[in-house]
């Protein structure tokens, strides 16, 4: 087994990762900026580097420093967590060619999936239906308006690099169609370095839903069913669920949609965890969107269900281990719940207000996680994503779930910032939500009445 991993990035993901190193008896070297000096991942891990400035680009995106901090700490591989170079074919191969182990699959299929716009070629070469669009890149707003005269609107505009719901507009119309193919193109470069776009038919009232799937290099594949991911704020989750009571409704959606994710990873020859997304209609229509090669940040509520540590698979398949259960020893238990608990203003259009934490005590309680990167007297920068905290819980069903999160929340005190607690428990006391009938647009909706 490993003998040490270098863990390149920061939060609740540095401290997941060190946890399960812990249990597996791996050494970890954790890489950190100045903001983060006092952070918790720091204090935990075996070793800590200092990499520099906060700014992610003089720190945390770094290549030649964290390679340097790789060859000084002698460890033998790389845990990238979610995020940062988590899906950089260039770092990957900086890695391999210090001859250690890059924790994920391949670059070849990295970079496949990396271009959305060619995962979707892809998806379909295994027979896994997309939804309807461009067949491949759009060069301009011309043949962009040409498309959507053949096509019809709404369509959404995409940038072909892009993640975390930037590069992505909704256009209804030919003006705003224009308008969107440059600002999604000026967004890609900023954001990606690419301004390549493609088109999308704009799926109206959809659901997000996604299957974790595992492939070895044994070629080995098997999925872990669903989580439901619907309810989002600028296209960016913030309660996710397993099962998904939507699912539950058409038959054997669910089944399709596990042998499609699985399929798609055996084609692949894909090793390590991954995420194939797919949208949901109305109707039961679902549609790949984008494969995520790499740990999702929801990944706790699958965990929850399974009972399997997915850092510890991930480690084992990337030292060449087979994927530790078969398909059929993967049977979910009861239902799991995620609140994502960020240092947000849901009453001002959702903006991060990131600040000075006082008071910092986690709930506790049997079905009740919580993974965080913080703690009480810290400080949460501008400089990274603003989530605090993630609640996760389980429980027999859905409603037990539900009733455990409240509770946790409840107990949940954050002094001194702006946060969404009160949203999670307004979503979780709404009717809709409690009938499972919530969409992509529910949440922002819910906010605007
Ligand atoms: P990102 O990689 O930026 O997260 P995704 O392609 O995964 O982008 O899409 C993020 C979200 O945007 C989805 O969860 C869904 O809410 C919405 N979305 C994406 N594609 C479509 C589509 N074709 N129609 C409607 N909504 C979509």
């Amino acid at each position: 087994m490993f003998k040490k991993i270098l863990i390149a990035n920061r939060g609740e993901i540095a401290r997941r990762i060190i946890r399960t190193c812990k249990k597996l008896g791996i050494a970890t070297v954790a890489i950190y900026s100045e903001a983060d000096e006092k952070s918790p991942f720091v204090l935990e891990a075996d070793e800590a580097f200092l990499l520099g400035p906060p700014p992610v680009g003089e720190s945390y995106l770094k290549q030649e420093r964290i390679l340097e901090i790789l060859k000084e700490s002698a460890a033998d591989a790389v845990h990238p967590g979610y995020g940062l170079l988590s899906e950089n074919a260039d770092f990957v191969n900086s890695v391999n060619n210090l001859g250690v182990t890059f924790i994920g699959p391949s670059t070849e299929v990295m970079d496949q999936m990396g271009d959305k716009s060619a995962a979707r070629a892809f998806a379909l070469s295994a027979d896994v239906p997309v939804v309807p669009g461009s067949e491949g890149a759009v060069a301009d707003e011309e043949a962009a308006v040409k498309f959507a005269e053949e096509f019809g609107y709404p369509i959404l505009v995409k940038a072909a690099a892009g993640g975390g719901g930037i590069g992505m507009k909704v256009a209804t119309k030919e003006k705003k169609l224009r308008k969107a193919v440059a600002e999604c193109q000026r967004r890609g470069q900023s954001a990606f370095g690419d301004p390549t776009i493609y088109l999308e038919r704009y799926v109206e009232n959809p659901r997000h839903i996604e299957i974790q799937v595992f492939g070895d290099s044994e070629g080995n594949a098997v999925h872990l069913y669903e989580r439901e991911c619907s309810v989002q704020r600028r296209h960016q989750k913030v309660i996710e669920e397993t099962p998904s009571p939507f699912l539950d409704r058409f038959g054997d959606l669910r089944q399709r949609m596990c042998d499609a994710a699985v399929r798609l990873v055996k084609k692949s020859n894909y090793t390590n965890a991954g995420t194939i997304e797919f949208i949901v209609s109305p109707t039961g229509e679902f549609f790949f969107i984008e494969m995520n090669t790499r740990l999702q940040v929801e990944h706790a509520i699958t965990e929850e269900t399974t009972g399997f540590d997915l850092v510890e698979w991930q480690i084992r398949v990337a030292y060449g281990e087979q994927i530790p259960a078969t398909q059929e020893q993967i049977q979910p238990c009861g239902h799991a719940i995620e609140c994502r608990v960020y240092c947000e203003d849901p009453e001002n259009h959702f903006f991060p207000k990131p600040g000075m934490i006082g008071t910092y005590v986690e709930p506790k309680g049997e079905g009740i996680r919580v993974d965080s990167g913080v703690k009480a007297d810290f400080e949460v920068v501008s400089y990274y994503d603003p989530m605090i905290a993630k609640v996760v819980t389980h429980g027999e069903d859905r409603n037990a779930a539900i009733k455990k999160m409240l509770n946790a929340l409840n107990d949940f005190k954050i002094g001194g910032l702006v946060n969404n607690i009160a949203m999670h428990e307004r979503v979780l006391k709404e009717e809709d939500f409690l009938a499972g009938d919530y969409d992509t647009g529910w949440l922002e909706a819910l906010y605007k009445k």
